[in-house]
């Protein structure tokens, strides 16, 4: 199992590149622990891909070095990183039987034919195709052709780490959550470093030690989901956890005075604005204590999702949206107080601290 080291990793696909938006990976510099479960998560075209294929060797880096428990590994090719990868779309061979299919990879390293039949059966029951171990590869349904991807990835118990690419995007929602849950009991059992690529939060969240945030070529933030839920260090990972995002209001920092529109909201700090062009005020709608005490705010529309409410309203002429449980009560004249402990403050995007 490996450490991975991202030093100063930039990737433009182009030639020449001028300015930051033609690198494809403008700046990525972190190290990711031997046997962590990351998740890479973004939208579409943030980089996530390009960042799994420097960690395989499918694509060098333009800048920087990548290194696997301090040995820089740059440019080595693919074969010689010892990484298994499971893409998107399934890659099998259709002419093998669902059973060489598997011990393709261990019998590529010699390993002996009674331990290659052990860890196969063990994978085919596994991802549940243990009837269909004989038949041919090609007369599988697309779901079941990437379990035997994700199988192959799997079987081999000697890799530095595995990476994932949106794996499950073919699979039907139910085994989803099947081998979801399977792929984490075999981490805990073989401690592997993982890296899943997924735009799926719920994916992440429910499946990382540590999630990767990525936007725009760069990674914001690399938390827990808990740290990610309660304290996004970018307004960025703000909107794109939680559901919905966060609310992120423009506001004007005067010391510990946080001024939106025609309201003033005293934190018990001052946060540390420096000479930032643009403040805003964060705070998740889960935070928002609608009621009949505090600010005013004009409620415009209430969706009703089952175990919660969605509230959408206007406060001091911002749109924002707060949840509130089933039962919740929401007054005619509603008026809505912000928890103090759950507000962040943002300059030029990104979460500040104490002054
Ligand atoms: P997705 O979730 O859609 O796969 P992603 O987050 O994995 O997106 P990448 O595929 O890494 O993002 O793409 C990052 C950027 O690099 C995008 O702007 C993309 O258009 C560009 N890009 C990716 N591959 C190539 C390539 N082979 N040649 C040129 N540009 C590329």
């Amino acid at each position: 199992m490996a450490r991975i080291t991202l030093d100063h990793i930039r990737h433009a696909y182009g030639p020449k590149p001028s300015s930051p938006q033609d690198y494809a990976l403008k700046e990525v510099h972190h190290e990711w622990n031997d046997g962590g479960a990351y998740a890479l998560l973004g939208p579409s075209g943030c980089g996530k891909t390009t960042l799994l294929n420097i960690i395989s060797g499918l694509v060098t880096p333009s800048e920087g070095r990548i290194l696997f428990d301090g040995t820089d590994v740059t440019q080595l090719p693919t074969e010689r990183r010892n990484i298994a990868q499971v893409f998107q779309f399934p890659v099998i061979y259709d002419t093998m039987t669902v059973y060489d299919n598997l011990a393709f990879p261990l019998r590529n390293r010699r390993v002996p034919e009674a331990e290659v039949d052990r860890r196969v059966r063990d994978i085919l029951e596994m991802i549940d195709l243990s009837s269909w171990a004989n038949r041919k590869a090609q007369r599988l349904t697309a779901d079941q052709k990437q379990k035997i991807s994700l199988g192959r990835g799997l079987v081999r118990n000697d890799v530095s780490a595995i990476l994932f690419d949106e794996p499950l995007t073919v699979i039907d929602p139910h085994m989803k959550w099947v081998l979801r849950s399977q792929l984490k009991r075999l981490h805990r059992q073989f401690g592997f470093t993982m890296v899943y690529v997924t735009h799926d939060q719920t994916e992440a969240l429910t499946f990382a030690d540590k999630v990767v945030v990525m936007y725009d070529g760069e990674i914001v933030q690399i938390g827990t989901p808990a740290e990610l839920f309660e304290r996004p260090s970018h307004t960025f990972v703000g909107y794109f956890i939680g559901s919905p995002g966060m609310n992120v209001l423009p506001a004007a920092v005067d010391g510990s005075a946080v001024t939106i529109g025609a309201e003033t909201i005293q934190l018990d700090y001052a946060p540390n604005i420096g000479s930032a062009k643009k403040t805003e005020l964060g705070i998740r709608p889960e935070f928002i204590r609608l009621g009949r005490d505090g600010m005013p705010i004009e409620v415009t529309k209430v969706e009703d999702i089952g175990r919660q409410k969605i509230v959408r309203a206007r406060f001091s002429g911002h749109p924002v949206a707060i949840v509130v449980p089933e039962d919740g009560e929401i007054p005619a004249d509603a008026r809505v107080r912000f928890d103090p402990s759950a507000i962040s403050i943002y300059a030029d995007s990104w979460r500040v601290g104490r002054e």
